[in-house]
């Protein structure tokens, strides 16, 4: 069976490299280049930018992301087994594929020097992707070194990222993503998308970093106060939040919120007035 890259089959891969699926890693791998190659068209202008991609697996993104034109792509993949076949896919694209052998929680991606604009794309593995997330929405200062995430999660996952006031799924996620960047979910998948087909559906989502955030405030001081409105979700705020500030229901009318509102009530932009009002106090 051709290719459009020319490179094996992705099954074929698997079988000549052993590669079993390991439900630990999360390893449930997309075999069709056509698939992989639309995911990598919804992470925009592939051509002017270098990609960091986690959990290359048997590579059928990172073949993606290649076809599509990236200018370099950094691939970090905790499981030894599958850098034979990045190899192969290496040696087709030469210089512009760089695999990192290790654990994306403890890579520093930005030490093998990547020039902006830089595009992060993957098909996560599920146990570390909300993690990832939160770190890249998180740092101090804003731009961050990313333009733009284009990331496979648990369709529940993308749907609280995407989530606005009143809805059940709207939380800390939604508030961190949307802070900062316009979100949305560019393509669905069902399981048998996935060999093997997870028990869940799953949702590509697209966040484009803003180049500051839609309001003022201290990333650290608002994770703190999303992170306790909504760890008691069904409690008012004043009850919620207390622990954050003795005067906590002084704070909250200073940020034109109601004692008695609950979190999910609460807009973006009256949540970023709280926490300008904590960190004033
Ligand atoms: N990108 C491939 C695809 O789309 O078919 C594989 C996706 S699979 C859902 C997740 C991949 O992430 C696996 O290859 C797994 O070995 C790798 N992985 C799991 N945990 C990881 C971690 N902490 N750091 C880097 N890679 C990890």
């Amino acid at each position: 069976m051709s290719t459009p890259d020319g490179l094996p089959p992705l099954r074929e891969v698997i079988a000549a490299h052993g590669l079993s699926a390991k439900k630990a890693l999360g390893q449930n791998f997309i075999l069709d280049l056509n698939l992989t190659a639309r995911i990598a068209r919804a992470a925009g202008d592939l051509a002017g930018s270098d990609v960091i991609e986690i959990g290359p697996g048997p590579g059928g993104l990172t073949r993606g992301l290649l076809m599509e034109g990236a200018r370099r792509v950094l691939a970090i993949e905790k499981d030894a087994r599958c850098l034979p076949a990045l190899a192969q896919i290496a040696a087709h694209y030469p210089g512009r594929l760089q695999v990192v052998e290790g654990d994306a929680l403890d890579i520093d991606p930005l030490a093998h020097g990547l020039q902006p604009p830089i595009r992060i794309c993957a098909n996560l593995p599920y146990n570390v992707g909300t993690e990832l997330l939160v770190r890249w929405l998180t740092p101090p200062v804003w731009p961050p070194f990313w333009a733009s995430l284009t990331l496979m999660f648990q369709r529940e996952v993308a749907q609280r990222i995407v989530a606005q006031p009143g809805s059940r799924d709207y939380g800390r996620l939604s508030i961190l993503a949307q802070w900062r960047a316009d979100v949305r979910v560019v393509l669905e998948l069902p399981p048998q998308a996935f060999t093997p087909p997870p028990k869940v559906s799953s949702s590509v989502v697209h966040l484009s970093a803003l180049p500051a955030p839609r309001f003022p405030a201290d990333a650290r001081v608002l994770s703190r106060v999303v992170a306790a409105a909504f760890g008691q979700r069904r409690k008012m705020l004043r009850a919620s939040l207390r622990a954050l500030h003795p005067q906590i229901a002084d704070l909250l009318a200073t940020a034109g919120i109601a004692p008695t509102q609950r979190a999910e009530e609460i807009g973006i932009e009256q949540f970023c007035a709280l926490a300008r009002a904590l960190a004033e106090a």
